[in-house]
């Protein structure tokens, strides 16, 4: 059973790792035209009269007014940190923030249909974030998925290491810099979805999960859901995320713009660890280093194997 679960490990990652690139347009497809608003292929045209008169009437009618998701997005930001692009071990670039700066220059696009561009503007967040006062942080706009930091007793619990590992390591090395340096106690997987487990490996040593003194804990079934949606349906799934999200297309307000929850997926190492620790009752309680998590099994909603957690210290789900 070990040597089976080795095997298909291996097999993640040579298969995922395509996806992972391939997610981040085989390396990061900057276009350098996109500030002046240039289309990144000659034959490019133009949005027709017709477009430009939809997007108008769309603009006028959807409750753009109404601004709150931008102030509330801003609240509890730390800081951003000094650089915009994150380079992988193999390389290439995994991460690019400045790649979309053109989403900034206070434009509306013609090419791009409003709602997306608000949501496109509303995911351009970069950085550190409080989310509970001195418990819990967030870092945003390193991937596709936000990573989550609980602050324990003596270190970080990690909620969703992002899909590479460089962008992980990034991440908690901007906590550890802005907060104070903390070793990782534990890991929770919320879900068998790859942008919330792939960059495991930038977080923790797998030596130390082996031991058990990391924890990696898991909602039931999800090695099984993990391997079956990124190996066994691995090459349809990246051929429908090609053509969902456009992600091969140069960052261009003619081009990929965003994924909607979030810019990408980095372009980086893709791996996994297997978990040490499953919730296999629909309800269960467990306390890490002195933080208490509530966590509730909830199979089948937007993953087949997903659960929730509340922590009641911090009143927070
Ligand atoms: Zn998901």
């Amino acid at each position: 059973m070990k040597i089976k679960l080795n095997k298909i490990s291996i097999a993640i990652m040579m298969m995922t790792s395509g996806f992972a690139m391939a997610a981040g347009g085989g390396g990061v497809v900057a276009d350098p035209g996109a500030m002046q608003g240039k289309h990144f292929d000659e034959k490019g045209k133009a949005p027709s009269s017709y477009t430009v008169e939809l997007q108008n009437v769309l603009r006028k009618t959807l409750p753009f007014q109404d601004k709150r998701d931008f102030e509330e997005s801003k609240r509890g930001f730390i800081a951003a940190p000094p650089y915009k692009t994150i380079m992988a071990d193999a390389g290439n670039v995994a991460w690019d923030m400045g790649s979309y700066d053109f989403l900034l220059q206070g434009k509306d696009f013609d090419s791009v249909h409003p709602s997306l561009q608000r949501q496109a503007i509303l995911n351009m967040g970069y950085g550190l974030y409080e989310v509970v006062p001195g418990k819990i942080y967030q870092v945003r706009g390193f991937d596709l998925a936000n990573i989550s930091f609980v602050k324990t007793n003596s270190g970080w619990i990690v909620f969703d290491p992002l899909t590479a590992k460089e962008t992980a390591r990034a991440a908690l090395e901007l906590v550890n810099e802005k907060l104070g340096k903390r070793p990782v106690v534990a890991v929770v997987y919320s879900h068998s979805h790859g942008d919330h487990f792939g960059g495991v490996r930038g977080v923790v040593d797998e030596a130390d999960v082996k031991s058990g003194k990391v924890k990696i804990i898991a909602p039931a079934g999800f090695m099984d859901h993990a391997i079956a949606e990124n190996v066994y349906a691995g090459n349809a799934m990246t051929r429908r995320m090609y053509f969902q999200y456009g992600v091969l297309l140069p960052r261009s307000p003619f081009g990929h713009v965003d994924q909607s929850i979030g810019k990408n997926t980095a372009a980086g190492n893709l791996g996994l660890i297997e978990p040490n620790v499953y919730i296999n009752q629909p309800y269960e309680k467990m306390t890490v280093d002195g933080v208490e998590m509530e966590f509730q099994n909830t199979p089948g909603t937007e993953a087949p194997a997903e659960m929730n957690t509340y922590f009641p210290q911090f009143k927070a789900f």
